[in-house]
């Protein structure tokens, strides 16, 4: 099979059927031997039935459904071990990643690159939220080892042993921006515009993009942790020359007491450090407790009946994949 496009699709009723007719539209005649595989994220309206619905009417297109929303990252992982191409395109179901690009993409994974990434402008953005894109990937490149960049989003294709490469990382906690850094090769670029989307809403609140950058910030080491380490050295060296400076100032003028201001800022400074570093340590221990409890990513409670048999054995044996 040339190409495998994995589509996560949470409550997108209204976009399949514009899905399926832009695919069509953009690789038949063009890439002879393809499949399309929808994977369904526990939606509550009726994306089930419109995937159904097209499995039956195209023979290429196939669908997962999940037992519920276990999020896009599990969705894309689904997907990712159901495909059978020997590349993967990942797309979203809004057509926010258009399929007009992967004729470009797919021309560029084939002069030999393993992954090949399209990268959105930010153009049209408002400029508050371009602007906090730009100070958190700055963040990142300050605090996590692999190369987090900006626009660069889920829409991408991979090569067999790229996928693989993803695949064989079994944590529990998949921050996939990372993971497709993490594994590296030879990894090409594409523009393209900022697309509005098709139908629906966004499932982002600034609640989930705050806690996904968090995600982001703490899934790859542990340098916000020595950042605690740090900054107690920091606090205590100040702390002490303070002390020694009060001390003095006693011996040669004589008990003072004001100092009222200076007291509280300190224990309020102090309290609020405490608890960011608090915060910063459950979130790695929170971690831990989630990897260490090892369930499975998601479970499937539907799939259409002529899904690859490999990935049907992974599915009743997931330990059979850890291992492997
Ligand atoms: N999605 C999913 N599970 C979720 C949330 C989203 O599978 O829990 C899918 C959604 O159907 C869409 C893609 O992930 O195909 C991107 O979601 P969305 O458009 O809401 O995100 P945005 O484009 O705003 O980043
Ligand atoms: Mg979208």
């Amino acid at each position: 099979m040339y190409l495998s496009m994995v589509v996560p699709c949470f409550n997108e009723e209204r976009g399949l059927q514009r899905l399926h007719d832009a695919l069509v539209a953009a690789l038949s005649g063009r890439v002879r031997d393809y499949e399309v595989i929808l994977v369904d994220d526990g939606s509550t309206d009726r994306t089930l039935r419109e995937a159904r619905r097209l499995a039956a009417l195209n023979p290429r297109f196939r669908y997962v459904s999940l037992s519920r929303n276990f999020g896009k990252e599990a969705a894309m992982l689904c997907g990712l071990r159901h495909a059978r191409g020997r590349r993967v395109a990942l797309l979203d179901a809004d057509l926010q990643h258009p399929p007009q690009l992967l004729r470009r993409m797919l021309a560029l994974l084939d002069s030999g690159y393993d992954q090949v990434v399209a990268r959105r402008s930010r153009v049209g953005e408002r400029r508050c939220r371009s602007a906090l894109s730009k100070m958190y990937y700055w963040a990142c490149g300050r605090l996590v080892d692999v190369r987090l960049q900006d626009g660069v989003g889920d829409f991408r294709v991979l090569s067999r042993r790229a996928v693989e490469a993803v695949l064989s990382l079994p944590e529990y906690h998949r921050f996939s921006k990372g993971l497709f850094a993490w594994i590296g090769f030879d990894t090409a670029y594409v523009w393209f515009r900022n697309v509005p989307r098709v139908g629906g809403g966004s499932k982002w609140t600034l609640g989930k993009l705050v806690n996904y950058g968090i995600d982001g910030l703490t899934s790859f080491n542990s340098k916000p942790l020595r950042l605690a380490i740090y900054l107690g050295v920091l606090v205590a060296v100040l702390a002490g020359a303070y002390v020694l400076f009060v001390v003095a100032n006693t011996i040669v003028d004589g008990v003072e007491v004001p100092g009222y201001a200076t007291l509280l800022a300190g224990v309020v400074g102090l309290g609020g450090v405490q608890l960011l570093f608090l915060g910063v340590l459950g979130e790695y221990l929170g971690k831990s407790y989630f990897e260490a409890k090892r369930r499975p990513h998601y479970l499937v409670k539907e799939s259409s009946p002529e899904l690859h048999p490999q990935a049907r054995e992974r599915r009743l044996h997931p330990a059979a994949e850890l291992a492997s």
